[in-house]
């Protein structure tokens, strides 16, 4: 038989008393007997104590097992893993005893299925893209997913790695007061709200945060309102673009125009009847007209390839004969910089993944540039390749083919490298419009080398010129 636990002192005292108690009414009949005489005092004495000798067997062998019971009960409350106590020599305390175990059983089942459910919700946030938050009534966090703690862990100088936004109060999170004004109304007024905020370090990124309101908040961690994270830097910064474009669209068409309507007022009016003023201001007119021309067939070539950038060409290209015959195009145009076009390459260039027209257009677009920003310096110079790397800009392994375009120009400063594929950018516009340029140029090769999956680098050194190589993708690789 397994030994029982041994009682406490506290345990001991109770089952003392209970001795005691349960011994009082024979004791007073006894002492009512010996008192009438009809019981020896002596008698009366041994009874009692045998009475409670016995009461002290029953409090101790019985009661002790149902003190130990309460004990075990009272310790579940503070540790649901505590061992059982050993059995029982009373059948009914047996018999709770495994009423009990069963019942810590299934507690022991919740358990873990609350801890697994936790454990899944918790994963289920992590692998949400966008930051999400759940705050307690106090506004304290309660829950976070890790997009959430890569975004705002880091803003309070952890590392976004563990669970540091946990307790903290939303405005130790997010000092934005408009997000913080959100959160007390969707709380006080039980309504989903949103609002807008900022961060500025390490780079200026713009959220719209969506706040929901728990019908029935959680009991567990007490979660009373979502906040759901979506970013807008993107979204604005293409807003931005699209309205700088129309208004740097329209600028750009507007000032050939007025020149083009001035001239026209002025041959009706004070040159009407002069000849040479007329043969001049119409040259004039000639060229701003074209100016527009190429402006709007830019234009169209960019919205053309922007509507088609996501379908990659699928053809195979022989680079060398767009390269010859771009070049062979622009022969004239180098022949009035008293320049020359050169063109190498290896002769085991592999066919490349292309549309013929629009890879025709890139080089055009660079070998002019070429020509026009560093023609009169020396010839330019246009080398295909096989390259073994990829830059690390392009998707995919392995080797590709590399066609750089190399004039001996003044080059560029460094610091307009990254922007110079934008819309209507130029280093220098007086200039760019005096060669004839419409500032759109490199952003048609920039989209069209995207669209090949393609890459376009820039190397220029000040004083000695410029490189861009494209990139692209052999065929059948
Ligand atoms: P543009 O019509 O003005 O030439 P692009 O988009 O082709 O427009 O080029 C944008 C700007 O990049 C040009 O205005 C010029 O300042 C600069 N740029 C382009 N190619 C060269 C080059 N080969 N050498 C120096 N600057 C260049």
């Amino acid at each position: 038989m397994p030994e029982r636990e041994p009682l406490h002192a506290k345990s001991i005292r109770r089952l003392l008393v209970w001795a005691v108690g349960l011994s009082i009414p024979t004791w007073i009949i006894l002492l009512v007997m010996a008192a009438f005489d009809r019981l020896g005092w002596l008698d009366a004495g041994l009874a009692a104590c045998a009475i409670f000798l016995f009461m002290l067997y029953v409090s101790f062998v019985r009661l002790g097992d149902f003190e130990r019971l309460t004990r075990y009960a009272e310790t579940l409350f503070e540790n649901p893993d505590a061992p059982s106590p050993p059995a029982y020599s009373s059948a009914m305390a047996q018999r709770m005893m495994t009423a009990l175990n069963s019942l810590r059983r299934v507690w022991a089942e919740r358990r873990e299925e609350a801890a697994s459910l936790a454990k899944s919700r918790q994963d289920i946030l992590d692998s949400l893209p966008d930051p999400l938050l759940l705050l307690d009534r106090q506004r304290r966090v309660v829950g976070a997913n890790l997009a959430s703690l890569d975004l705002l862990g880091r803003d309070l100088g952890g590392m976004g790695t563990g669970r540091d936004l946990l307790g903290r109060d939303l405005a130790g999170v997010i000092r934005d007061p408009k997000v913080l004004d959100a959160a007390a109304e969707a709380l006080s007024q039980n309504k989903r709200t949103d609002a807008q905020f900022s961060l500025s370090a390490p780079m200026e990124r713009t959220f719209r945060t969506l706040l929901v309101p728990v019908s029935s908040p959680g009991s567990r961690d007490g979660t009373a309102l979502i906040l759901a994270f979506q970013e807008q830097t993107e979204l604005l910064k293409m807003d931005r673009m699209r309205a700088d474009f129309v208004a740097n669209a329209s600028h750009e068409l507007r000032t050939p125009l007025a020149s083009v309507l001035g001239f026209i007022e002025t041959l009706r009016g004070p040159a009407r009847d002069d000849a040479p003023a007329r043969e001049k201001f119409l040259e004039i007119m000639l060229k701003q007209a074209n100016r527009m021309t190429r402006l709007i067939d830019d234009l169209l070539s960019l919205s053309r390839i922007e509507i088609r950038e996501h379908t990659r060409p699928t053809s195979a290209v022989d680079v060398m004969l767009i390269l010859k015959s771009t070049a062979e195009l622009l022969e004239p145009q180098a022949r009035e910089r008293n320049s020359t076009i050169r063109i190498e390459g290896a002769t085991d260039l592999p066919m490349v993944i292309g549309e013929p027209q629009e890879l025709s257009q890139v080089f055009h677009n660079l070998t002019t540039n070429a020509l026009k920003y560093g023609g009169e310096h020396g010839p330019v110079e246009i080398t295909a390749q096989k390259v073994a790397t990829r830059p690390p800009a392009m998707l995919g392994q392995g080797p590709c083919v590399k066609i750089s375009i190399r004039d001996h120009g003044e080059g560029i400063p460094k610091e307009h490298l990254p922007r110079l594929t934008e819309r209507f950018y130029r280093v220098d516009t007086a200039r760019s419009r005096e060669l004839g340029g419409t500032g759109l140029g490199l952003a048609i090769v920039k989209h069209i080398t995207n669209r090949h999956r393609g890459v376009l680098t820039i190397e220029s050194e000040l004083g000695k010129g410029s490189t861009f190589s494209v990139y692209l993708p052999i065929a059948g690789a």
